[in-house]
């Protein structure tokens, strides 16, 4: 059994420093396109040409010769319509325009863009008059100014969202280089367990935290299966730990104490298991474990408490993973003046339900670990540090949004 000496001193921020020295390994693979939201890319992407790769005109309107509308209003013969991904017929001659539309190559001798808006086309639709000068280079995105050819356009280590997946698809990367997201694999242990979908009988209760799991999971650089439920039984407890160490992040609820049922512990040190964390200062999530398995492999063993297993993969999971993805923890803390005052906070770090407004953060109410209910209600979790004073409203205070 964990050493209750030696784990009763870890607190949230050791904690975090534990997993984020744990070696780790990351693995360079290349991924569609559409698969790679929130994953880390392993090399650098460069541009494949200029972009844009033509001089452009920004505008609907008339590509012009600047110099031509020295004095204003004054008509241009209108010799060519070029429409975005169009070409001109022929150069622009001093006293001649072009319509031109947005995203269209500029034509050749022409130097400025007017907006259609300070133009009036003229009866027969080939002359037109232009009520406004432009200085040179107006409403042209000149060839290359948004980024040259070869240029590095996403860093190795970007991390993919729309805006990133966009420049991939712009310089046409359809496979792209990332590190390996995790696989991870989530067990809930405890004979009072049933699935959501079955109907208790006694005192039995579902299982909230497969699914609660499974769908916090989504949100980290990750790819995650349910194993389901197995009963308090060693033999059956170990079998189906032996299939979640096939994948590199084993999460299994509940077990973790010291009850006479509980038997993770005892189980995944008998497989090779090293504590690197036993016990946390933490409420809600005391029980916890971190351990490194053999081949490299990781088991986080979190509290069956559904509001405890929550706070701990988002707090802790989610920095493994988001390493293993070849990333770095994201911060996630933010600060607002609380609506309401606080109690004094006791000899664990505290993360209570609360609501944030976008300007204050209000307290629910602690009905403890178990309760979901009032997680439900939240947008967010209140952090007060181990043994900090009493709050007045308006105090900052830590949160993170959930
Ligand atoms: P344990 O950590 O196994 O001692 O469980 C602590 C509390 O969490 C007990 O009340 C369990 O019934 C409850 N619990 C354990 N696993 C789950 C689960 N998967 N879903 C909901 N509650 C659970
Ligand atoms: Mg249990």
């Amino acid at each position: 059994m964990p050493d209750p000496e030696i784990s009763d001193l870890i607190t949230v921020p050791q904690a975090m420093q534990i997993i984020d020295a744990a070696e780790i390994s990351p693995r360079s693979i290349t991924i569609p396109l559409s698969d790679s939201s929130g994953l880390y890319l392993s090399a650098d992407l460069k541009n494949d040409r200029d972009a844009p790769p033509f001089d452009k005109s920004l505008m609907d309107g008339y590509a012009v010769i600047a110099s031509d509308l020295a004095t204003v209003p004054r008509e241009l013969a209108v010799i060519d319509r070029i429409a975005a991904g169009g070409s001109a017929a022929r150069a622009i001659q001093p006293g001649e325009a072009a319509a031109i539309m947005t995203g269209a190559p500029l034509p050749a001798g022409a130097d400025a863009v007017v907006p259609v808006e300070s133009t009036e086309i003229l009866a027969g639709n080939n002359r037109v008059l232009i009520r406004q000068s432009v200085p040179a280079r107006k409403f042209v995105a000149s060839r290359g100014s948004d980024a040259l050819a070869g240029a590095v356009v996403l860093k190795s280590g970007s991390r993919i969202g729309p805006a990133q997946i966009a420049v991939a698809a712009a310089i046409g990367v359809v496979d792209l280089p990332v590190y390996a997201p995790a696989s991870v694999a989530v067990l809930g242990t405890g004979d009072e367990l049933v699935a959501p979908d079955k109907k208790p009988r006694g005192n039995q209760i579902r299982s909230s935290n497969n699914p609660m799991l499974m769908m916090l999971l989504q949100r980290y650089p990750c790819r995650a299966i349910d194993l389901g439920l197995v009963h308090d039984d060693p033999a059956i407890i170990e079998q189906r730990i032996r299939a979640g160490l096939d994948h590199d992040v084993l999460l299994v609820t509940g077990g973790m104490s010291m009850g006479e049922r509980d038997f993770v512990p005892g189980i995944l040190r008998k497989l090779g298991g090293e504590f690197l964390i036993t016990k946390l200062r933490i409420k809600p999530g005391k029980p916890f474990v971190f351990a490194k398995m053999p081949g490299g492999k990781f088991v986080f063993g979190l509290p069956g408490n559904p509001v405890s297993a929550f706070v701990c993969t988002l707090c802790f999971v989610r920095r493994l993973l988001q390493r293993i993805a070849g990333g770095k923890p994201t911060v996630i803390y933010r600060v607002a003046p609380l609506a309401a005052e606080l109690e004094p906070n006791g000899n664990r770090a505290f993360y209570q339900p609360a609501i944030f407004n976008g300007r204050v953060l209000a307290p629910l109410q602690w009905k403890g670990s178990a309760d979901i209910y009032t997680l439900a209600q939240a947008n967010a979790l209140l952090i007060r540090p181990e043994h900090q004073p009493a709050q007045d409203v308006g105090a900052s205070i830590e949160f993170i949004e959930i």
